[in-house]
């Protein structure tokens, strides 16, 4: 855990988000854990849910494939901005999404808002492709983004096993992101998911974002269970893992591209793992003494 990790609300160098970039990965240590890398095996991800009272999920790109979502909206949007660049519209979605500026993270840790967020990486990538931005850009190309994203929603196929598993073993499963509100409630409700859950902590609920632990503090205190008996699950090491278990929750990383991290980090490829170590597993009281 590097100090930057730990301060929370200005984390520079942690991992890109959701309406950020493609996780850059963690920052490289020197733990390696037995546990590091893709699939860290039952018996790791069964210690890790042993006595576990509720689930934390991140949404994008842990439940919903945020990245082909905000490519394919960001393509079509981009292309209503810039009509005449068609070769190159898929190119600038996907700048738009890696946010080499680091706009997204800024917005996470609360320090500019979403509009500003949006508008620096519109900027950003014009530069990139030596494009004018046109006047109204931020409205031309929310328009074209908001149904574009609605419709290109996708849910992984592994997430209803997963939901299922935990509702057989008497898991409430809260979701904490650092999107804001509206794109989420579009995204759940795209997906039918809007009534799944009870608790959704966004970067509105508080006005900042992974890794502050007040966040993981707040969906605990939401879901009504202690930090220590809260299992965090996500794509993002600095934001997912680090962060979670340092508000003294536990936290497994999901490495769906079989990515691999030398951080001592328990590491899953796919959620179907985590339902079938729950059907395997103790609930409501540890038999391992932490
Ligand atoms: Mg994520």
């Amino acid at each position: 855990m590097s100090p930057a990790d730990a301060s929370g609300r200005d984390a520079p160098g942690t991992g890109a988000g959701p309406d950020a970039g493609p996780d850059t990965g963690p920052d490289a240590g020197p733990d390696t854990g037995p546990d590091a890398g893709p699939d860290a095996g039952p018996d790791a991800v069964a210690l890790v849910l042993d006595g576990a009272r509720a689930l934390l999920l991140d949404v994008d790109d842990t439940i919903v494939d945020t990245r082909e979502a905000m490519v394919v909206a960001g393509t079509e949007a981009l292309g209503a901005l810039w009509p005449g660049r068609e070769g190159d519209h898929r190119a600038m979605a996907e700048r738009y999404y890696a946010d080499p500026e680091r706009w997204f993270p800024r917005y996470a840790s609360g320090a500019i808002g979403f509009e500003a967020m949006r508008s620096g990486r519109l900027a950003e990538v014009a530069r990139a492709f030596a494009a004018d931005l046109p006047g109204e850009a931020y409205d031309a190309f929310e328009d074209a983004y908001a149904p574009a994203f609605r419709a290109a929603q996708r849910l992984f196929p592994d997430v209803p096993h997963l939901l299922a598993s935990a509702e057989d073993a008497g898991l409430p499963v809260a979701l904490l992101t650092n999107s804001a509100s509206a794109p989420t409630r579009v995204k759940l409700e795209a997906l039918e998911l809007a009534a799944r859950f009870d608790v959704v902590v966004t970067t509105d609920t508080l006005g900042f974002g992974k890794p502050d632990r007040r966040v993981y503090l707040e969906a605990c205190r939401l879901v009504g269970v202690e930090p220590g008996e809260v299992v965090c699950i996500g794509d993002n090491i600095p934001w997912d893992v680090l962060g979670a278990r340092d508000a003294g929750l536990r936290a497994l990383w999901l490495d769906r591209a079989g990515l691999g991290t030398d951080e001592d980090v328990v590491a899953v490829g796919g959620l179907d793992v985590v339902a079938e170590a729950l059907a395997a597993t103790r609930f409501g009281g540890s038999v391992v003494d932490r």
